[in-house]
């Protein structure tokens, strides 16, 4: 029978913050779990925002396949903004209560594809619990009712726990959503977290802590340490709840990461402005952008994204074209196709130098919820959003670049880490002994 596993993902955590957390002792639990296991830098998705991100790590698949394409994007079929909470200013212009039904249960329940099995699906079908934690999307085989009224019921994990909306057990945690600056999301996750390890149960806990990328949004990369300290104190009582750190190693394996990096903002900018006038859906936030194309458009895709030639903001525009990527930067391009396991590519092979940025850009476009142009920000950029909020003087992610895109990936006692935040599915599989082969 193979161990329990833990799964701990930090939000927005950058593998440079960890490495040095870990190094100068700041982080005592992190430091304890990375002596016990073995580490590596892995590289994110893109767009490198944490909806996109969880789907991935909960599928194992890019974006192609479980069709989640950005924070905020235009859903073709219903005609609308879907926002799933790039600001509260944001979510208010793109309708509240749409909003947060987006975020809370259409995410998972309607947006996240139907062709792609979640993690705690598969371990529920062989008959194994999984218990998330204020992860998302959480899509599994048990079907919970809100605590909330007027909240449709949700399918998830058979032990499920997401901001006091769904709690699957009375666990007496705190609220979750009150005060949100100060922390009480994280000390919500703990409680309950605290709570499930102090029973033993789940086979597979995914522990989510989303308090660090929140800090790091609004101080900068480079200033968030503090806040990691508080994340690593939330690990710490995760540990306590089993006995200590050595008791808890004895009775779970671990794997811990975090969805996506951070880089500092010093300018922002608006992407709406070069298509004003033109009849399009510009979906940005973050550092990430998307252009759709609505009917009464008449320009292709190159001439839409000519337009942001010689922006400074712009890292890279890409668009499709006779069933190639086109990746645009100031009139220069690089045009690349799959081909035999590797990519055929032609043009200037700088415009695209990011970490695996040939397959995270592909996996990019061809999901069907995409723009025609999606839009990787250039470095210290960031896209304003629908509310016209931003992160000027903070930290912000979403795009191609390095420290957007590389993450900490440590397992404890289980297989060696993946190169991807997209290995982490497989690995709990393999964990698991569900992989065929
Ligand atoms: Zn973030």
């Amino acid at each position: 029978m193979p161990r329990k596993l833990v799964l701990v993902v930090v939000d927005g955590l950058t593998a440079d913050a960890f490495e040095a957390a870990v190094a100068t002792g700041r982080a005592p639990a992190l430091a304890f779990l990375a002596e016990h296991g073995t580490y590596r830098r892995a590289v994110s998705v893109f767009p490198s925002l944490t909806p996109v991100c969880l789907s991935s790590i909960a599928t194992g698949s890019l974006p192609d396949e479980h069709e989640i394409p950005h924070l905020v994007w235009y859903h073709r079929l219903e005609r609308r903004v879907v926002e799933y909470g790039s600001s509260f200013g944001a979510i208010r212009a793109a309708g509240l209560t749409r909003s947060i039904l987006d975020a809370t249960v259409d995410m998972s329940a309607r947006h996240l594809s139907a062709g792609v099995v979640t993690v705690f699906e598969a371990l529920e079908d062989a008959g194994l619990t999984p218990a998330t934690i204020n992860f998302n999307p959480y899509r599994g085989r048990t079907r919970h009712r809100a605590i909330v009224p007027g909240v449709p019921p949700a399918w998830a994990s058979r032990r499920f726990f997401f901001y006091n909306l769904f709690d699957s057990d009375a666990t007496g945690a705190p609220l979750a959503v009150r005060r949100r600056a100060a922390g009480t999301v994280d000390t919500y996750a703990a409680a309950v977290g605290r709570w499930l390890v102090t029973r033993d149960g789940f086979d597979f806990l995914v522990y989510y802590l989303s308090d660090y990328d929140y800090a790091s949004h609004a101080l900068g990369p480079d200033e968030a340490a503090g806040a990691l300290v508080a994340t690593d104190a939330h690990v710490a009582s995760l540990l306590a709840a089993a006995g200590g750190p050595e008791a808890f190693l004895e009775r779970y394996d671990v794997v811990l990461c975090s969805d996506h990096g951070q880089s500092a903002v010093v300018q922002t900018t608006r992407l709406r402005t070069a298509f004003a006038g033109l009849d399009v859906i510009v979906t940005a936030s973050n550092r990430a952008g998307m252009v759709y194309r609505l009917a009464g458009c008449h320009e292709d895709n190159r001439s839409l994204a000519s337009r942001l030639d010689g922006d400074p903001a712009i890292g890279v525009a890409l668009f499709r074209e006779d069933g190639s990527a086109v990746a645009r930067r100031d009139g220069e391009e690089l045009r690349f196709t799959p081909a035999d396991g590797g990519w055929q590519a032609e043009g200037d092979a700088a415009i695209m130098d990011f970490p695996d940025g040939l397959a995270r850009a592909w996996g990019a476009l061809a999901n069907r919820n995409a723009g025609e142009l999606v839009v990787s920000a250039a470095d210290g950029f960031e896209f304003e959003d629908l509310g016209g909020r931003h992160h000027a003087g903070g930290g912000s992610h979403g795009s191609l670049a390095t420290s957007d895109s590389l993450v900490p990936m440590l397992t404890v006692g289980t297989h060696p880490p993946p190169v991807s935040i997209t290995g982490v599915a497989p690995l709990v599989l393999s964990h698991f002994e569900l992989l065929p082969g």
